[in-house]
């Protein structure tokens, strides 16, 4: 194993500070690095850049075991490394589908074997995604993936006696359900947000109520049974201000929001190019300000990714058939410095904070989301917010091209990214 310098670079907070790793931690950390081995550190130039904290994704889809020609956890993992994470969390909705101690043991071996970042499988609130009854929540918390964070994600818990178990199981053990708020009586055969976009286009609406009559339900079905709830991928106004409610309340809620839902609206599909058909969907200009101001202000507590590949036929052809989903683990960090940074809505400090802190808190993943401390394991990315870069989906690590961004210039570019002490990018 190397031993490295990290020279020139200025931690989140502004002070410049060297970092000297070895055997996977942060050995020394200063102006001047005096270590005796010093001579031998292999040199990381981090001038102009900034040292953070890897950053950790609470939402990725990785489709391995089963569509393993759109995605892979390797691959999925060197995808993660190029946009800067040290670890991701391996959504259930595979197939099979990660309800049992058997799946979430096979997806955590190998994001071991793929090496790259931290792989933490997610497990399946419901056997099969179904919404009927139970999955094996214990025996995945115990097994050797200690899974922590459950979710039926593709699917909302619709019923609200399965909510309230599974919500009452995982308090043993302090786990989390992340509920994908969609009533699915009220989005049949929805297509995309609806509004004044859909009307005109003439495509089944998606309305907001949806998502916030689950939101406010869960929110209450938490407080009563005094567990934790994770709301996934917020879109709306009205959802901010339901997890505002509940957190001033002293409810055990968080909230996630995607690096698109901070960017992108509905007008996108006036395009009707199905690379911007993505569930939940996108939203009105108002939705967007609301969503920025949510995470500047800690209601919203982390970006995650939602990364969601597919392959190229089920995303060139007509916007009703196209699958719901984009990529977006390479995009994230430059999409939120462009929205919350450079806007000056947020500081690097909230930036580690909503990518890298608060999600590893969620999961429980104890080994990330740590400062950049003396005797820490040194999972860290450096970035250089002066550089942009053209997205170019030809170019992209993932093995699925879908991402909305081709051909956008970002402001912010991921120079190295280090896992355990070792470089798994640039
Ligand atoms: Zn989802």
């Amino acid at each position: 194993m190397s031993n490295y310098l990290i020279k020139g670079g200025a931690l989140a907070d502004g002070s410049k500070r060297d970092l000297y790793i070895a055997d996977g931690l942060i050995v020394e950390k200063g102006s001047a690095i005096t270590h005796p081995a010093i001579a031998s550190a292999i040199v990381i130039d981090a001038s102009n850049s900034l040292v953070l904290p890897g950053f950790v994704d609470l939402h990725t889809h990785l489709r391995e075991p089963g569509r393993e020609d759109t995605e892979t956890v390797l691959s999925g993992s060197r995808s993660g490394a190029a946009g800067g994470f040290t670890a991701l969390s391996a959504m259930a909705n595979t197939s099979p589908v990660a309800d049992t101690a058997g799946v979430v043991e096979q997806v955590f071996r190998l994001g071991q074997e793929a090496g790259l970042c931290d792989v933490f499988p997610i497990g399946a609130v419901t056997q099969g995604l179904l919404g009927k009854s139970l999955s094996e929540i214990g025996a995945m918390a115990q097994s050797a993936a200690r899974v922590r964070v459950f979710s039926d994600d593709g699917n909302c818990v619709a019923d609200p006696m399965v909510m309230r178990r599974a919500l009452e199981y995982i308090k043993q053990f302090d786990g989390v359900i992340a509920q994908h708020a969609q009533d699915p009586d009220l989005t049949q055969g929805a297509q995309m947000n609806e509004g004044i976009v859909s009307s005109r286009l003439g495509l089944r609406g998606w309305p907001a109520v949806a998502e916030e009559a689950i939101i406010a339900r869960d929110v209450l079905l938490a407080d009563h049974v005094q567990s934790r709830i994770h709301i996934c991928h917020l879109t709306t106004a009205g959802g901010v201000e339901i997890v505002r409610w509940a957190k001033a309340r002293g409810i055990q809620v968080t909230a996630e929001v995607t690096p698109h839902h901070l960017l992108l609206t509905d007008d996108e599909a006036i395009s009707y190019n199905p690379v911007y058909k993505v569930n939940p969907p996108l939203r009105t200009q108002a939705d967007v300000m609301a969503l920025r101001e949510g995470l500047a202000d800690g209601t919203i507590d982390i970006v995650s990714t939602d990364h969601a590949p597919h392959p190229t036929e089920s995303k060139e052809c007509e916007w009703q058939e196209a699958a719901f989903g984009m990529i977006g683990l390479e995009t994230a960090f430059s999409i939120v410095q462009a929205t919350m940074i450079d806007s000056g809505l947020m500081t690097w400090t909230d930036l580690v904070n909503r990518m890298s802190i608060a999600p590893a808190k969620i999961g429980k993943y104890e080994k990330q989301g740590l400062d950049l401390m003396v005797g820490s394991p040194a999972n860290l990315t450096i970035v250089n917010p002066s550089l942009s870069w053209r997205v170019d989906r030809d170019l992209v690590k993932s093995r699925s091209r879908n991402t909305p961004f081709h051909g956008l210039e970002l402001p912010g570019v991921v120079i190295a990214t280090m896992f355990n002490g070792n470089v798994t990018h640039g």
